[in-house]
């Protein structure tokens, strides 16, 4: 992308141009789990194909959200991504809509994608939870643990490049840790044993509410871009 487009779309984020300035990568973050998987439900799971998994993804009982959903929100995009986001859990738009990130935050999301060179849909684009928990208050360990068979599936079947997860509820939940979004960023972490390079940024919704953090989700990005491309791995 030229430098005068990306001009563009940094102006669209409430961003200026600015060079990227990042210490060394710390190498991987420390670990305490969160929650396991349910065992058998993942042995279920990890055969399905993507029109099977979509079925029992809308079929799903597993957590109490079932029973408050309006919908599930399985993921939207190209199955044939290098990047693939992961958020939290929908919001009441998502819900009634069934796509993920199709709110106000959903809007920035895409300016982010934008600014460095992808469409919405190049990428994929999905969440921890397919629920949407009450009140939209955060995801409990067992859902989170019920519904993780299924990302977990859908990211044997994309084979992502890149992983990016943003908000620290997403991060913390990928990569089984209580550590800081903050000290989790900067770094090229690992998803599970299929081992997809993972980087860390800032939720949307939250850059909504401190637009100030916007040029180091920028940095984010960038990095989550040189990683993807092989140049940091
Ligand atoms: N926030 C998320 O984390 N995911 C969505 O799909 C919408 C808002």
């Amino acid at each position: 992308m030229n430098s005068a487009l990306r001009g563009q779309y940094l102006a669209a984020l409430g961003l200026e141009s600015w060079t990227l300035r990042r210490g060394p990568a710390t190498g991987l973050s420390q670990s305490a789990p969160v929650s396991e998987p349910c065992a058998p439900a993942a042995e279920r799971v990890a055969d399905l194909g993507w029109v099977e998994l979509r079925a029992a993804v809308a079929a799903c009982t597993r957590c109490p959200l079932s029973a408050t959903r309006t919908q599930t929100v399985f993921g939207v995009g190209s199955l044939e991504a290098q990047w693939l986001i992961v958020g939290e859990a929908p919001g009441a738009e998502e819900d009634r809509q069934g796509e993920p990130f199709v709110g106000r935050a959903g809007q920035l999301l895409n300016a982010m994608l934008r600014a460095i060179g992808l469409e919405r849909e190049q990428v994929f684009i999905a969440n921890v939870l397919k629920c949407r928990p009450p009140q939209n208050r955060d995801p409990a360990p067992l859902e989170a643990a019920q519904c993780l068979p299924y990302l977990e599936r859908q990211i044997a079947l994309l084979k992502p490049r890149i992983m990016l997860a943003v908000g620290r509820i997403s991060a913390q939940n990928l990569l089984k840790t209580d550590v800081s979004l903050g000290r989790l960023r900067g770094q090229v972490h690992h998803f599970g044993a299929s081992r997809v390079p993972l980087v860390v940024t800032y939720h949307p919704a939250y850059l909504l509410r401190a637009p100030a953090e916007k040029r180091k989700a920028w940095e984010d990005l960038q990095f989550a871009r040189e990683v993807c491309s092989g140049v940091q791995r």
